[in-house]
């Protein structure tokens, strides 16, 4: 009765592609089923009206989320997402994604995620303040430094972190900077947080080129997202020698053969705030975008965008999932048929932001702060490990990458499930 309850609360595309991922897994493991389904759903979740007083006077409720997929092995962890197209089973679908990244990689967290349906394009300073205070606000029961941690996601960024946490601080009394992480380092946000996602894409794509026996300064690469993820992993990977020959946002996209000047985009961004006009070569679409010719594709924008109307056309030889849920089930299944694409699946690509936000919080509970060196070595050593009991795993049992992974994943989540029992 509870699966039918849970599964109809979340229902949508993507909460049923993260499921069927889940099911898929979980029969490879042979998961036994009394932990299926309280290894697979939500553990709880709570939706918030949060009305905002408008500049003209008006006020506008925007409705929020915040959605807890597991708690059994540390607080649970996850990003807050501003987006226009955001619904509790997107929500729900990207909580589940998170606990299985934190188990694959080791920490001692759950998965959480938060998001607010609202354009944060279309908010002046002080609504978009009001807003993250007031969904923080609503939170303050709800969250905490050992209940759960939210951090940035879509639409959200450090500026946002840092209210939500003076918001919370506010609220219980004393400074509590383990309350959130992505926060600006003047707040105790950690060095090389901010990076983190896209270095930790950009270190992976390395590696993995490099089994591939090709060189990075050969490799030319795509990315679909300018934002924190994308603009950070063209950084990172340029900085490897590599050459970007297309990016976009969600107002276009941008394709140069001859290879784009990455510092002057993310210049123009922060400016211009959208790609829109950049002179740095010929505007495409982004569905040209996903489909050109290039060594390294890095869907780092939304889920859902290899589909199985162009998983047939993907041109490169890896794909680098820096977003959470870029390709569908169904993709999944043409790009394993084809067997030409290596993937690197999200749940590893992108674990670099979730482990230096975990430095973060420890940075933070035990007030002692770390030098940005210190930070990248952690980090790279971190993703090294996860690279090899992946590929280990994948060797193994003749996994998919994405399968060894996710089995990974969630093997972890139910045996901590299983060594707690169940209560009451
Ligand atoms: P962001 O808001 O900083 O950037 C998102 C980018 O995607 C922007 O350039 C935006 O214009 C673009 N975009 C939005 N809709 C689009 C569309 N329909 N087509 C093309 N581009 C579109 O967000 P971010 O933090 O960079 O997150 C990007 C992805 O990475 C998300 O899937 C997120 O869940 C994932 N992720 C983020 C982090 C993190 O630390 N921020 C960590 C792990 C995973």
């Amino acid at each position: 009765m509870s699966k039918a309850i849970v599964s109809s609360l979340y229902d949508s595309d993507v909460f049923r592609m993260a499921c069927r991922q889940f099911d898929k897994a979980a029969d490879a493991i042979n998961l036994p089923d009394a932990l299926r389904d309280r290894t697979k759903y939500p553990r709880r979740c709570l939706a918030v009206a949060l009305p905002v007083k408008r500049e003209d006077g008006s006020v506008t409720v925007f409705e929020g989320y915040r959605v807890q997929h597991n708690l059994s092995t540390g607080p649970s962890k996850g990003g807050i997402r501003f987006h226009e197209s955001v619904t509790i089973g997107e929500v729900a679908a990207l909580a589940m994604w998170m606990s299985w990244k934190c188990s694959l990689v080791g920490l001692p967290y759950g998965g959480a995620k938060g998001g607010v349906i609202v354009d944060p394009n279309k908010l002046s300073a002080n609504e978009l303040e009001h807003l993250a205070r007031r969904y923080m606000q609503e939170m303050v029961n709800f969250v905490g430094p050992h209940t759960d941690v939210p951090a940035p996601d879509v639409g959200t960024n450090e500026k946002i972190m840092g209210w939500m946490m003076d918001t919370y601080s506010n609220h219980v009394g004393h400074v509590a900077p383990a309350v959130v992480t992505g926060k600006p380092i003047s707040l105790g946000g950690s060095q090389g947080r901010r990076e983190a996602t896209g270095a930790g894409v950009a270190y992976l794509v390395k590696k993995y080129l490099a089994d591939m026996k090709i060189s990075i300064e050969k490799a030319t690469v795509v990315i679909q997202g300018f934002g924190n993820v994308g603009g950070e992993t063209a950084i990172a990977l340029a900085n490897y020698g590599a050459k970007i020959i297309a990016i976009s946002d969600y107002t276009g996209g941008i394709h140069n053969a001859r290879g784009i000047d990455v510092k002057k985009a993310v210049t123009y961004v922060q400016y211009q705030k959208v790609l829109r006009d950049f002179e740095g070569g010929e505007a495409i679409t982004n569905e040209q975008l996903l489909e050109l010719k290039c060594t390294v594709l890095v869907p780092a924008a939304l889920e859902r965008v290899i589909t199985d109307k162009n998983a047939g056309r993907i041109n490169c030889r890896l794909l680098a999932e820096a977003a959470n849920g870029p390709t569908t089930n169904a993709a999944d299944r043409i790009l394993e048929k084809r067997g030409d694409i290596e993937i690197i699946p999200d749940v590893l690509c992108n674990s670099g932001g979730v482990i230096v936000s975990y430095f973060e919080w420890l940075q933070n509970l035990s007030n002692f702060y770390w030098s940005r060196d210190e930070v990248m070595t952690k980090l790279t050593a971190i993703l090294d490990k996860a690279k090899d009991s992946v590929e280990l795993q994948k060797a193994k049992f003749k996994f998919s990458r994405r399968l060894a992974a996710l089995t990974l994943g969630i093997q972890r989540v139910a045996d901590a499930k299983q060594s707690r029992g169940l209560f009451p």
